[in-house]
C-alpha cells in the first residue's frame, strides 16, 4: 500500500485546544480554517489528521473562494460601503457633526467615535433590523393566518432565522444588510413553522404559497452569507 509522506511542512491552520475527545476541522465564515484538537494530541496527529483531509479542504477552499473574496473586514474608513437592505452606502467620517452614527443616504461617523463604530453600526443595524422584521412579521403573518408571539433578534453567525414554542421568533440582525426580498423569504419561512415545525413537503408548500421564489432566496443566502458578515 502506498502511503503519503508525512512532511512537517503541511501548515497546521489556528488551532484551538480544548478539553474534547477528538480533532475536527471547520471553516469560519471569514474563511479562516480552524482545527479543534484535545489537548493530548500532539502536533504530528494534528497534521496526519489536516493531511487526511487535504481533499476536503480544497474542495470547500474551492467552493468559497469566490466568496470569500467578497470579504474584507470593516475598517470604517472613509468611502468604505456598507450594506442596508441590500444596498450599499459610503461612509463619511467627519469632524463637522454632533451625534456620534447617522444614516442620510450615506453613514456619517463623528470622527471622535471611531474607537467604538463597529459597536455603534451593530447597534443601529439591530435597531433598523427590529423596525423591519416587525412591520414584516405583522404583515405576513396576516396573510399568513398565523399569530406570534415576539420578536427578538440574534447575532448567529450561521443562522438567519428561527421560531420557538410558543410563538417566539428569532432572526439575525445581520439579515438587515440584505435584500427585502430576502429578508421577507427568512420571515414566511420562520412563520411557516407556526403552521409546520419540520421542513416536510407540507411545510414548503406552506411557504410556496406566499413566497414563490424561496429556491433562489436560499441560494441568495449561501452564496452571499460572508458578505452579511461584519
Ligand atoms: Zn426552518
Amino acid at each position: 500500500m502506498h502511503k503519503t509522506p508525512l512532511s512537517e511542512d503541511i501548515p497546521i491552520p489556528k488551532l484551538i485546544r480544548s478539553k474534547r475527545r477528538s480533532i475536527a476541522l471547520e471553516i469560519s465564515p471569514d474563511g479562516t480554517f480552524i482545527v479543534r484538537a484535545p489537548h493530548f494530541v500532539g502536533e504530528r496527529a494534528i497534521r496526519e489528521f489536516i493531511s487526511r483531509k487535504r481533499r476536503w479542504i480544497d474542495k470547500i477552499y474551492d467552493h468559497t473562494r469566490e466568496r470569500l473574496i467578497l470579504f474584507r473586514p470593516k475598517q470604517f474608513i472613509d468611502g468604505e460601503r456598507f450594506l442596508y437592505l441590500g444596498n450599499e452606502y459610503t461612509l463619511h467620517v467627519t469632524r463637522d457633526m454632533d451625534g456620534k452614527l447617522l444614516f442620510e443616504g450615506r453613514f456619517i461617523l463623528n470622527e471622535r467615535y471611531l474607537p467604538k463604530a463597529r459597536i455603534l453600526f451593530e447597534r443601529w443595524y439591530r435597531e433598523e433590523a427590529f423596525m423591519f422584521f416587525t412591520l414584516r412579521c405583522k404583515f405576513y403573518a396576516e396573510l399568513m393566518g398565523v399569530r406570534y408571539n415576539s420578536i427578538n433578534l440574534s447575532g448567529a453567525k450561521h443562522r438567519w432565522g428561527s421560531c420557538h414554542p410558543g410563538g417566539k421568533l428569532r432572526f439575525n440582525w445581520r439579515l438587515v444588510m440584505a435584500p427585502k426580498d430576502i429578508i421577507d423569504y427568512v420571515i414566511v419561512h420562520e412563520l411557516a413553522h407556526l403552521i409546520e415545525p419540520n421542513h416536510s413537503s407540507r411545510f414548503w408548500a406552506v411557504v410556496d404559497k406566499v413566497f414563490r421564489d424561496h429556491r433562489e432566496a436560499r441560494k441568495w443566502l449561501k452564496d452571499n452569507q460572508v458578505r452579511l458578515s461584519f
